[in-house]
């Protein structure tokens, strides 16, 4: 799979506490599949009004679904408000930009 925001990062399998994601070489960012966040966190996804700004960086990229292309919507996380989740409407996975996790799990 591609990575929804870097031209050049391809997603590699990764294990994270045991459950597998999808990261980025490139960004660092992580791709969750439909329950794998709220699994490893429990988070409860995605809050609120889609966002139309950013904060900086790769986060200001629209992103779009590395599995069926759907553009990424731009919400807060419900656990941290301080970290933007993109969000995919059709097949409800997430994808967290680098060093986005490490925010909601620390
Ligand atoms: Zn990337
Ligand atoms: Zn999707």
């Amino acid at each position: 799979m591609n990575c929804p925001k870097c031209e050049s990062g391809t997603l590699e399998k990764r294990v994270v506490r045991g459950i597998e994601v999808d990261q980025c070489g490139g960004c660092q960012g992580v791709w969750f599949d439909d329950d794998e966040l709220s699994k490893l966190i429990n988070d409860q996804g995605a809050s609120g009004r889609a966002l139309k700004g950013g904060d900086s960086g790769l986060n200001r990229k629209p992103g779009k679904c590395p599995l069926d292309e759907t553009p990424l919507i731009r919400v807060h996380s419900k656990r941290n408000r301080s970290v933007v989740i993109d969000h995919c409407s059709t097949c409800k996975g997430v994808w967290l930009d680098g060093g986005e996790f490490q925010r909601l799990t620390s």
